[in-house]
């Protein structure tokens, strides 16, 4: 059914303006942005300030479970890896049942928070390799929630650079590029309805060797698919690479050619600066997770060399400790704030932040995951989000302020309302 609405407010990507409309055609998409005169008719009113559907970049919903977990401390200071053994704990447990109800928890609790459309980074598999049961529990939990599913099929070959898999890690093995591929079409052929697609993912250099990486590069971009790759989260990758190949999984991607605008690094944590200027001039992009960055003690990106080249950034709530994307865009503006002793890391020409990080939560997700989302413009999925900027959160905020104020001020409350793909959710 078309749908003619009228908000009060109505981001165009820079500001929110008064007296716009937005038609919705019946394919789910949007059809017409105007003024009242441009489309006349009955709207629905919505008293608010519609914006585009924030797009979780990176996300592994199953580790819902881990909350409040893995956050006591021995004697032995915790750490990215103290937390991956309590991750592989849960993955032993994990069935479709339980993988159906963990990943419903995150994706439903995202739609709560204005998220639209999620890129799910799954590499647990199942038991043998002609099974489809966990692929299928996160499509139905999706499906359950209402959200826009970008379904990252994930290989996964080795524990380290030439080492085989350990202990629960069997549950990720993807056998080889040519198996990873056919399981690959054959989850995108179980996808049905609108908004359900796939993309191609190597775990990082650490699980697939660099010859199946360039492999499955090559396969995203014939088939026209998005391409996600863990980078630089954590030092001991870089040593290994450094160790195996003489250099850093950033330059053993640049240097196999491993690097084009359908590219998402994931983390990039220690990339180095002349790395991350040629990973931009390569046309790659950055998926950053403030929240789970500062909860395994990661260590802090640079953001600023980032920002000078330039490249197209998207954030993701990665292990789902929280699923609220405008606190990851808060948490990427105030831990470069803290590191760098300097407020305002992440602006457009202006020096405007609000605008920027929202662009970073809503455009850069979607170029991310390769959807046709994230602007409030025609042809794009009518994934919206109507805030309520009445929200005692918000209170007095002014027209001009209220992009910032969103990031920086609203509390999880303020989501009124939530569309994808033209429906209510
Ligand atoms: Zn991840």
């Amino acid at each position: 059914m078309p749908r003619l609405l009228e908000p009060t407010l109505l981001w165009d990507g820079d500001r929110f303006q008064r007296g716009r409309r937005l038609r919705i055609g019946d394919d789910g998409r949007i059809a017409a942005v105007g003024s009242p005169e441009e489309l006349p008719g009955d709207p629905e009113r919505l008293a608010g300030a519609l914006v585009p559907g924030l797009v979780d970049a990176h996300s592994h919903a199953f580790q819902f479970a881990l909350r409040g977990r893995a956050e006591r401390f021995g004697r032995v200071r915790g750490s990215f890896w103290s937390w991956r053994d309590a991750m592989y704990d849960l993955v032993e447990s994990l069935d479709a049942d339980r993988c159906h109800e963990l990943s419903l928890a995150s994706f439903s609790e995202m739609v709560a928070h204005g998220v639209t459309a999620v890129g799910e980074f799954h590499y647990v598999r199942h038991d043998d390799a002609g099974d489809h049961r966990l692929d299928d529990a996160v499509v139905l939990a999706a499906e359950d929630a209402g959200i826009r599913l970008v379904k990252l099929v994930t290989c996964y070959q080795t524990s380290d650079i030439g080492r085989p898999l350990v202990g629960a890690q069997h549950r990720f093995d993807t056998v080889s590029v040519d198996d990873y591929l056919r399981r690959l079409d054959a989850v995108q052929a179980r996808l049905d309805g609108p908004l359900q697609s796939v993309g191609v993912v190597a775990h990082s250099v650490r699980a697939v060797a660099i010859e199946d990486i360039v492999r499955l590069h090559r396969a995203s971009l014939e088939r026209g698919l998005p391409f996600h790759i863990h980078v630089e989260e954590v030092l001991g990758e870089i040593e290994s690479c450094q160790a195996a190949h003489g250099c850093t999984p950033m330059r053993l991607l640049l240097d196999h050619g491993v690097v084009a605008p359908n590219v998402v690094a994931v983390h990039c944590t220690h990339s180095r600066p002349e790395d991350l200027r040629d990973y931009a001039a390569a046309g790659g992009r950055v998926c950053l997770c403030p929240v789970t960055e500062g909860n395994l003690g990661d260590g802090i990106a640079d953001l600023p060399t980032m920002r000078e080249c330039g490249i197209p950034l998207s954030v993701g709530t990665d292990l789902n400790s929280r699923t609220d994307l405008l606190e990851e865009l808060r948490w990427l503006e105030y831990v470069q704030r803290v590191a760098r002793r300097k407020r305002g890391v992440i602006v457009d020409p202006d020096g405007d932040t609000g605008p920027e990080l929202l662009r970073i939560g809503t455009e850069g997700g979607a170029g991310a995951l390769g959807l046709e989302a994230g602007r409030l413009e025609v042809g794009a999925h009518a994934d919206l989000v109507l805030v309520d900027h009445a929200h005692p959160s918000l209170a007095g905020v002014e027209d001009e302020a209220l992009a910032a104020a969103l990031v920086f001020s609203a509390a999880a409350g303020v989501v009124d309302r939530v569309i994808i793909g033209g429906e209510d959710a």
